[in-house]
């Protein structure tokens, strides 16, 4: 009888898992299942669609023919329970699906906030899923005005959402300035005057105290100071869950998420997890941790897919490596840069508004600039993370130039120098090194 794949979770990880097998065996029979209506997509392009710079369309990087080619049986259904020794799981509907190898790759979900109402008023939103960028979308074309609790990325991408389809937003911070647990100060208010400029009303050192409604729907909030403020959308963004509810009910061994070796086994042998849902070892901080990001969710997903037929290759978690858009400006987060990554640390350089040299491997996410900023965390021989936002051409050389560990020795004491040209510096820095370095 053929081996029988399953796998729970039609995202990133899930669906990269079945291109793995496939592209393995001809022969495997490969079942995805996944309970959201619209099947694969881009959730990282959700807050494009959000701000309408992307149509719906461009969400979806699988045509029918991709999924034709790689021959699934792909069921939109909703797993409830899993049956570890007898080898099935359980659909809402009651169907029974037998297994011989299982991946378990659920994602993750929004945090929710401790507040009454959040799940029962009209208005009160989150951005997980493409659902969600419907519903914001949908309350946008009415809402005069909003509030946005959560200090991170999706938050922001909520924010910019609904300020470019025309609602007044207010952005809730808890403390003095935005993202402080990995931007420096600089950094936060080079993004906050970005908001400030685009409309957006920033309330720091500010927390809901309550959802204020009537007849069911958002119509304001008061925070803890007792202020109130008028509005029909709250939307929130603090932190994310994994979906470990299926695992834990099957005793899987689980920390935050579920705990996974580098072939992306769980505790019990038939079992794989990964993306947002697998909590993997990473060299760099010596810790399992959840990625929560769409390339890695992907190669785990390969990583998985390939242990479950039996050509595991090692999965090694890279170097942190995060390209995203804040207040529209381009920022690439590489290796440690926040609070607590100090422990090497002797000092950290800062260049801005520097004229930087074009290098072969730029990437080049945004045309013009108005801003270029570089951070680096200078450790006592190497570089420790850096934060690029604007122009791009040096967040490549960087990543590669943190993730080889390369030796800074010899320009250590002039990125140190106040003033110094750091970028120049590590432009020429680099090309020199690669000279000796395969890439
Ligand atoms: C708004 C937003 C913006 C983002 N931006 C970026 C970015 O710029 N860059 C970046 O790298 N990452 C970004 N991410 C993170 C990235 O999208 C995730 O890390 C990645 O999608 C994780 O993939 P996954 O396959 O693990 O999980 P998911 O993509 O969440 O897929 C899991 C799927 O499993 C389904 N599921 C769960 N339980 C069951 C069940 N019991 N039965 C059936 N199906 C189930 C879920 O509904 C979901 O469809 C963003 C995420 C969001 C929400």
């Amino acid at each position: 009888m053929k081996p029988r794949y399953l796998i729970i979770g039609m995202g990133a990880a899930g669906v990269s898992a079945a291109e793995a097998i496939r592209d393995a065996s001809a022969e495997a029979e490969i079942t995805l299942i996944g309970d959201e209506r619209v099947g694969f997509y881009s959730r990282p392009g959700l807050a494009y669609y959000l701000t309408q710079e992307i149509p719906e369309k461009h969400l979806f990087p699988f045509g029918k023919e991709d999924f034709q080619r790689l021959r699934l049986q792909i069921l939109h259904a909703r797993v409830v329970d899993i049956a570890p020794q007898e080898h099935y799981v359980t659909l809402h509907d009651g169907r029974k699906l037998a297994y011989d190898r299982l991946l378990i790759a659920t994602g993750a979900s929004a945090a929710q906030p401790s507040l009454p109402n959040t799940k029962k008023l009209q208005g009160i939103v989150k951005l997980d899923n493409y659902a969600d960028a419907q519903d914001i979308r949908k309350l946008s074309r009415r809402a005069r005005a909003a509030v946005v609790i959560g200090g991170g990325i999706t938050a922001l991408e909520i924010v910019e959402g609904l300020q470019e389809n025309g609602v007044k937003t207010h952005y809730f911070l808890r403390g003095e300035r935005y993202w402080g647990n990995v931007l420096d100060e600089a950094e936060s208010r080079i993004i906050e005057n970005r908001l400030k400029e685009e409309g957006v009303d920033i309330h720091y050192h500010t927390e809901a105290e309550e959802i204020l409604e009537k007849r069911g729907k958002v119509v304001g909030v008061r925070t803890k100071a007792g202020q109130q403020i008028k509005c029909s959308i709250v939307a929130y963004a603090i932190g994310i869950r994994p979906r470990i509810k299926l695992a834990e009910s099957i005793g899987l061994q689980i920390e935050r998420g579920i705990l996974v070796n580098e072939f992306m086994q769980s505790s019990i042998p038939d079992i794989f997890a990964a993306g947002d849902v697998a909590q993997v070892f990473d060299p760099y901080s010596g810790q399992y941790v959840i990625d929560s990001l769409w390339g890695p969710a992907r190669l785990q997903g390969r990583a998985a897919g390939l242990a479950m037929i039996g050509e595991g290759v090692p999965y090694h978690k890279g170097v942190p490596f995060n390209v995203t858009r804040l207040a529209g400006l381009t920022t690439t987060i590489i290796g440690q840069v926040g609070s607590g990554a100090d422990k090497d640390l002797v000092g950290i350089a800062r260049g801005d508004s520097e004229t930087w040299r074009q290098l072969p491997d730029a990437i080049a996410c945004q045309q013009s600039f108005d801003i270029n900023h570089l951070r680096l965390q200078i450790g006592n021989q190497r570089i420790l993370g850096s934060i690029v936002m604007g122009d791009q051409t040096l967040s490549q050389p960087l990543r590669h130039l943190i993730a080889r560990k390369a030796n800074i020795t010899s320009i250590k004491d002039s990125l140190l120098m106040p003033q110094a040209p750091i970028a120049d510096l590590i432009a020429a820095f680099w090309a020199e090194w690669r000279k000796d370095h395969e890439i």
